[in-house]
């Protein structure tokens, strides 16, 4: 059995045609499957849609979020509530062909656990937009210490122990892609082009996504916190280079002691900064509380808490 997770917000524009190329593709494999949606506090007309399809097809399960918890909490719910033996994540936009999980299934067929989408190609998406995920993707490789696959997103098949290991994972600010890679297994990619979102608007903006690439540095690296370190000891370095040259004769003097006050000044504040947050992600852990809240649960067998 397949089960596949799309989390949606907003998507009444896109959801249909979603939904019938998924089941085009699903059926193609001759074997069963759900297809677990994940409203994720939708304020359009996206959960009616939704339970219309369910009341005709009974392989849709729907997740109903109390308010909007975010896309990577929306897949981690979808994870939690798979009964299938490979379980795939995919965009409900249409960013990600559908019909690229037959191959991720073959894949899956041969032995691997995880087979990640790599996008060779992004349509249709700004030359901003593809140049920060580029640059944001080498930067995150090398700061981690999981060997995180560069241009691949959340568009996977990943098999049910590996999903098992994942649900034990309850962290608050959650980057699943590292969280996949964290946890190991055989992994494998199938190249893919993103395509143009079929209808709708993108629901990140530029502000979710800086704090999205700040989840994932911050989860899989405490490098950072080092920088001080070794801009501590430039600084000391340079300030040790002007007292030499103001001991020199050289000036203007107030100049240089500026110069090195403004600078050492922001540094400071730029490292508080990013132990801040830090220390802000403690505290989120700290606090304990559930990573989401349903409000609905529609087409699950068994109606267990969550
Ligand atoms: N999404 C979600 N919750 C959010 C933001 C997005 O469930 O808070 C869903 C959205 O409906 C879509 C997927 O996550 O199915 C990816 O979102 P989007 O296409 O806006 O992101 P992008 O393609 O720009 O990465
Ligand atoms: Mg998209």
């Amino acid at each position: 059995m397949y089960s596949v997770v799309v989390p949606v917000l907003n998507e009444q524009q896109v959801i249909e045609e979603t939904h019938r190329r998924l089941v085009n593709v699903m059926k193609q494999t001759n074997e069963n499957y759900e297809i677990i949606y994940v409203n994720d506090g939708s304020t359009d007309k996206t959960s009616k849609i939704l339970r219309r399809l369910q009341k005709t097809d009974k392989n849709i399960k729907i997740l109903e979020f109390s308010r909007n918890f975010g896309h990577q909490i929306a897949i981690s719910a979808g994870v939690d509530h798979a009964k299938g033996d490979a379980v795939v994540i995919i965009d409900a936009d249409l960013q990600d062909p559908p019909e690229v999980i037959l191959k991720m299934i073959e894949k899956w067929k041969s032995g691997f656990d995880v087979v990640y989408g790599k996008r060779v190609k992004r349509k249709g998406e700004s030359v901003f937009k593809k140049a920060t995920a580029a640059l944001y993707y080498r930067i995150l490789r090398k700061l981690t210490d999981v060997d995180m696959p560069v241009d691949a997103g959340d568009f996977r098949l990943m098999d049910k122990k590996v999903c098992r290991h994942i649900k034990n994972m309850r962290e608050k600010h959650r980057y699943m892609r590292g969280i996949v890679n964290w946890v190991g297994f055989s992994h494998t990619a199938v190249e893919y082009i993103r395509e143009k979102r079929f209808a709708g608007v993108p629901k990140y903006n530029l502000r979710r996504m800086i704090r999205f690439a700040n989840d994932g540095i911050t989860s899989f690296s405490h490098k950072p916190l080092r920088f001080s370190l070794y801009l501590g000891a430039a600084f000391e370095l340079a300030s040790a280079i002007a007292a030499v040259a103001a001991a020199l004769g050289y000036r203007p003097l107030w100049l240089v002691v500026l110069c090195i006050a403004a600078f050492t000044n922001g540094i400071v504040l730029i490292m508080l900064g990013i132990m801040g947050e830090y220390i802000g992600r403690i505290y989120e852990e700290c606090k304990n509380r559930p990573l989401y809240i349903l409000a609905d649960k529609v087409g699950f067998e068994t109606d267990e808490e969550n």
